[in-house]
């Protein structure tokens, strides 16, 4: 197993760089956020072995059991919230991660400013645009985005860096990507949270600056509840 997921990474990450250098994109640095969801300690560990330093998980309660010990190891990591944030677990989530990537409703984003401002711990967010303007799906609708953007980063102080997107399975995910990164554009936000196992080559030359591939580096999850 420890072999299996350096060489996924290896191979993901040349991936990455053979679809930035395809779309001429420059520079233009993309991180690869290994999303440890479901992961046993040993599967992180054999990824933190290779050097890699970026993570992802969408539970507050699983990543509170997993990655306070390791963040006393490693003073490099960095950990994104990829999964639906409640105001209960913002004092949690601050203290935690080092990127919150689906802030998408003004509650969420005016109890995340009251907790940056008491602890003086400023995390970078991202917001999550529901492009598919899925019913079930979290995410600030893309009519309502750019008013969204400006109370979080204007009138709450928020440090806001991008936006995130999680495509409809069943649409092309193309579309999403250009219209994610349409709304970045008009808002001068220079990240995109966007691209899974499936579609991450793809998200790089839709202008990707973070890609968050699980399956693709760890194998196969057991099912689990959204
Ligand atoms: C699980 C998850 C991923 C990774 O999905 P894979 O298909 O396993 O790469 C990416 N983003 C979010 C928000 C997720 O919940």
């Amino acid at each position: 197993m420890t072999t299996d997921i350096a060489a996924n990474l290896a191979q993901v990450k040349s991936a990455i760089a053979a679809a930035a250098q395809d779309c001429d994109r420059g520079a233009d640095p993309v991180s690869l956020i290994a999303v440890s969801k479901t992961q046993p300690g040993a599967a992180i560990e054999a990824a933190l072995a290779t050097g890699h330093r970026h993570f992802g998980e969408n539970r507050v309660q699983e990543a509170e059991q997993k990655w306070p010990d390791l963040k006393t190891r490693y003073d490099d990591l960095s950990l994104h919230l990829i999964g639906p944030l409640q105001s209960n677990k913002v004092r949690l989530a601050v203290a935690l991660f080092d990127v919150i990537e689906t802030v998408d409703r003004e509650k969420l984003a005016r109890a995340l400013a009251r907790e940056m401002a008491k602890t003086d711990r400023h995390v970078e967010c991202l917001v999550q645009v529901n492009t598919g303007e899925e019913q079930q799906k979290a995410g600030i609708w893309p009519q309502q985005a750019d008013a969204f953007i400006a109370l979080c980063r204007d009138d709450l102080g928020l440090p806001v860096i991008g936006l995130m997107c999680i495509p409809p399975v069943s649409e092309q995910a193309a579309l999403h990507f250009a219209l994610l990164r349409e709304i970045a554009q008009r808002n001068d936000l220079p990240h995109l949270s966007m691209g899974m196992s499936a579609d991450y080559a793809m998200a790089v030359r839709f202008g990707a600056t973070m890609v968050r591939v699980g399956s693709g580096i760890f194998g196969a999850r057991a099912p689990m509840a959204q």
